[in-house]
């Protein structure tokens, strides 16, 4: 089986869909593993890393004769136009934000994998990117927010008096939200966290931070959360503007699937915050949870620091390469059998993360909503 690895070429993109042990397993399962020269670089892997894997100098050269394309980011028009009919294809699409390439995936018959559709449930932990990315993005962001910050996090006692611990309030308690808070309080921050759906009070507590709560139950389908009504958001600004204002650090992660971001933080809020806050809204790419939030840019609104990164993941794209490239390899097991490509659509998994297949989009709602 030809397994070729993609040179991540989107901006700021600086993950790689193949590490070196990833790449050893994989020729144990009888695979022919090539990437384009200079591919691990960003993350810190140069190609001599890599010691059972080929490498090539062009495009061509590396998709002509591939079964299986591993990337990152989905590919470009151009990339997929150079793949050959019938081959597979797994990496993050987001088929609503991508269409075109969607279209042309379906069109080229190409069996596409996309990582984003992996299902949530304990099976597929081990294959889910999402949540792999989100961890790293969650912990980063507590990073951000210290280091954005005039004070320190945690209490100090000095000859000079002691120093009060920082406040940091997560808001959106997913698996980014969980890893923020628990790095925060490793820090030494006191930890406040919220969020809609109230499974997340005990999974706050078990962190050592304060559960916010607002008596509202959000709870949607799947285990995400649903669309406020304008009387909940009501009632949850009663509860949480304070806790806003007296945050030191504030994160933010809520998402809500195929919707943009919930606007969490209004700018009267921010108006009202403590002089020197920081807030870190790792829901940028969505539109942002704050008011005041420009996606990929950090501003300054009166003396408060809005953050609004974007990819975070790619800032510590050694992990996230390692992390991404082991889900890879976990969904590509579920049907590389005895040195061949057997897939098996009564697999719940298969059958859920396929995007395209046989020159058909699989997924009903995005078939309606692209076709
Ligand atoms: P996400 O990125 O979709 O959203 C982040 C958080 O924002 C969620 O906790 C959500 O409830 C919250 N949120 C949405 N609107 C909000 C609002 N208005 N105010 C406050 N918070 C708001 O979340 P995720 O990290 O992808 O996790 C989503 C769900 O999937 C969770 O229930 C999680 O436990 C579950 N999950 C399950 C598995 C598994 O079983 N394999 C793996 C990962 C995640």
């Amino acid at each position: 089986i030809q397994v070729a690895v993609l040179k991540e070429s989107r901006p700021h993109e600086k993950r790689v869909a193949m590490v070196p042990a990833v790449a050893d397993k994989l020729s144990k399962l009888g695979c022919d593993i090539c990437l384009l020269s200079g591919a691990g670089l960003s993350s810190k892997l140069p190609d001599s890393a890599y010691t059972t894997a080929r490498f090539v100098n062009t495009e061509q050269e590396l998709l002509a004769t591939a079964n299986i394309v591993l990337a990152v980011q989905p590919p470009t028009a151009e990339q997929i136009n150079l793949l050959p009919p019938g081959c597979m294809l797994l990496s993050f699409v987001y088929p609503h934000k991508e269409p075109d390439l969607t279209r042309l995936l379906r069109d080229k018959h190409i069996t596409c994998f996309a990582m984003e559709q992996v299902p949530r449930i304990s099976r597929a932990q081990a294959m889910d990117a999402l949540s792999s990315q989100a961890a790293l993005a969650g912990y980063y962001a507590a990073l951000l927010g210290a280091t954005k910050l005039a004070r320190i996090l945690p209490m100090m006692t000095t000859a000079v008096g002691s120093i009060r611990p920082a406040r940091c309030l997560v808001m959106g308690l997913g698996v980014a939200g969980l890893q923020a808070l628990a790095t925060a309080r490793r820090l030494g921050a006191i930890t406040e966290g919220y969020d809609v759906r109230p499974e997340t009070k005990e999974q706050a507590e078990s962190l050592g931070a304060k559960f916010v709560d607002t008596g509202v139950d959000a709870r949607g389908e799947g285990g995400y959360a649903r669309e406020l009504t304008p009387e909940e958001k009501d009632k949850i600004a009663s509860v949480v503007t304070r806790h806003i204002q007296q945050a030191d650090i504030v994160i933010t992660t809520a998402a809500i699937p195929g919707r943009p971001s919930p606007k969490l933080i209004s700018k009267a809020q921010v108006d009202g915050m403590k002089l020197g806050a920081v807030i870190i809204d790792l829901a940028a790419e969505g539109g942002g949870n704050c008011e005041y939030s420009v996606p990929g840019e950090t501003i300054t609104q009166g003396q408060i620091t809005i953050a609004a990164p974007l990819n975070v993941p790619s800032m510590l794209a050694e992990h996230a390469s390692e992390l991404y490239a082991k889900n890879l390899l976990n969904l590509l097991q579920l049907f590389i059998v005895d040195g061949e490509i057997k897939l098996d659509w009564d697999d719940e998994v298969q059958a859920k993360t396929v995007l395209t297949h046989q020159g058909e989009i699989k997924p009903a709602a995005v078939k309606t909503a692209l076709e």
